[in-house]
């Protein structure tokens, strides 16, 4: 490597703290679906940031969007109203009514049933954070309501919180309470009290999860980091009902699922609206790259939320606001998600032969939905050797919980970046 490769490397070690294994070279820039690193090397990117570029490296329209507000105005702070909150609060709210979600089915914008508001974060981490809070409040409330008692009582009970096995939800305290991986939570515990773990897709295992002492239910459609375990229809139907039941709410982290990932705004978009949450948070690619974070939710659990109660420094700022409201607008337009679906169907299809060559891989072969996707190995050293050796053939690709390789690239790629990645797959499992 050149010398001034090593310089960055070694600086970073000597500097940065030492959280993230990273592999041994430095990116430099990025277009479209690709990037270089310092040494001239061209990479096609089907990591997207994690998830995160879905317009791809460079886009003109972000870049243009960017460079345009950050001129004019960067930051307020949540002192002061400025236009594009409020602009892309509203796109979020129509489009989930446009396109179905949170209680509403698709094509309902005529007739809302309900409204929904909008909380601007930066990260993901943060929209989970604030809908636990949220959730917390509600839970206060609703047993003052049924108790008859002040909701601030120290016996209020209503502050456990449901999450799963294999989630993933954030590295701060209260999200990684419910991040239920023993390596991230151990070293940091003790955690929030009154967290109950149960498994996605268990139904049997709802009762005596879910209780009156519940204020709050939080899972991932599709578990990303876990490893791309999507949950099903009966069994988030079943975890509606407990819900409300108990008077719990319901929150869905579609972080890394959401925002026509898989086909449509929400993964819950297209499920019958017995199955949809209270709450749904977002992030990765709403900025593109650039830190916007939100949490959606109806009214009945927003109307708890009064001034004072919540709030941040940098989030919803009207650079985060114009941006998100840019890459919105161009995720949700009909041919754009058409085509990116299109890919997704020709990745499925050269990614399900891979199995009949290389019995390594698990069935079923894939796992996961539109562009998010996960290959299963038998062998949990698979993975990670995997994605190195793509790297080393000019192609990122990442791993997910313990035995899988993510594939969730840019929603704008095309067929010619898909042949080029499941290529290099080929050759690599041909030697794995
Ligand atoms: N929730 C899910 C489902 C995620 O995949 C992630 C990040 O990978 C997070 C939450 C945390 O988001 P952030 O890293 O933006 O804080």
């Amino acid at each position: 490597i050149s010398a001034s490769t090593k310089q960055y490397l070694d600086r970073s070690d000597a500097y940065v703290l030492p959280v993230y294994a990273r592999p041994p070279f430095v990116l430099s820039h990025g277009k479209g679906a690709y990037v270089w690193d310092t040494e001239g090397r061209k990479y096609l990117d089907f990591s997207a940031g994690i998830a995160v570029n879905a317009l791809g490296h460079a886009d003109d329209g972000v870049v243009e969007v960017l460079t345009r507000e950050a001129g004019k105005l960067l930051h307020t702070s949540n002192a002061y109203h400025h236009p594009w909150s409020g602009k892309l609060a509203e796109l979020l709210v129509t489009l989930t009514q446009r396109d179905g979600g949170l209680g509403w089915e698709a094509g309902t914008s005529s007739s809302p049933q309900h409204g929904a508001k909008v909380f601007f974060s930066n990260t993901g981490t943060e929209a989970n954070e604030g809908a636990l809070k949220i959730a917390r409040k509600v839970g206060k409330e609703r047993w003052a309501k049924k108790t008859g008692k002040a909701w601030d009582e120290p016996s209020c009970d209503k502050h456990e919180i449901v999450c799963f096995e294999n989630s993933f939800h954030g590295r701060s305290m209260g999200a990684l309470s419910v991040t239920t991986n023993p390596k991230y939570q151990k070293p940091f515990e003790p955690l929030l009290p009154g967290i109950k773990v149960g498994r996605l897709n268990d139904l049997g295992g709802l009762d005596g999860l879910v209780t009156d002492k519940t204020c709050a239910v939080i899972v991932e459609p599709i578990q990303g980091e876990g490893g791309i375990h999507p949950a099903t229809v009966d069994w988030l139907r079943a975890l509606r009902k407990k819900c409300d039941e108990t008077g719990a709410v319901l929150i869905f982290d579609e972080i890394q699922c959401g925002l026509y990932r898989t086909g449509t705004l929400w993964a819950h978009s297209t499920l019958p609206v017995d199955c949809h949450p209270d709450i749904v948070t977002m992030a990765k690619p709403l900025g593109n790259g650039y830190p916007v974070g939100a949490v959606l939710m109806r009214d009945s659990v927003a109307g708890s939320m009064t001034a004072g109660t919540h709030g941040t420094t940098f989030g919803g700022s009207p650079l985060a606001c114009a941006l998100g409201h840019h890459v919105l607008s161009r995720l949700s337009e009909r041919s754009f998600v058409a085509k990116a679906m299109e890919t997704s169907a020709y990745l499925h299809s050269r990614l399900s032969l891979l199995p009949k060559w290389f019995p390594a891989i698990l069935e079923p072969k894939i796992r996961g939905q539109g562009l998010i996707l996960g290959l299963g190995f038998k062998d949990a050293a698979h993975p990670a050797a995997l994605v190195g050796m793509a790297r080393e053939r000019g192609v990122l690709v990442l791993t997910a919980g313990k035995d899988a390789v993510r594939l969730v690239p840019s929603l704008n790629i095309g067929e010619s970046e898909v042949d080029q990645t499941v290529d290099v797959l080929e050759s690599c499992l041909g030697v794995l």
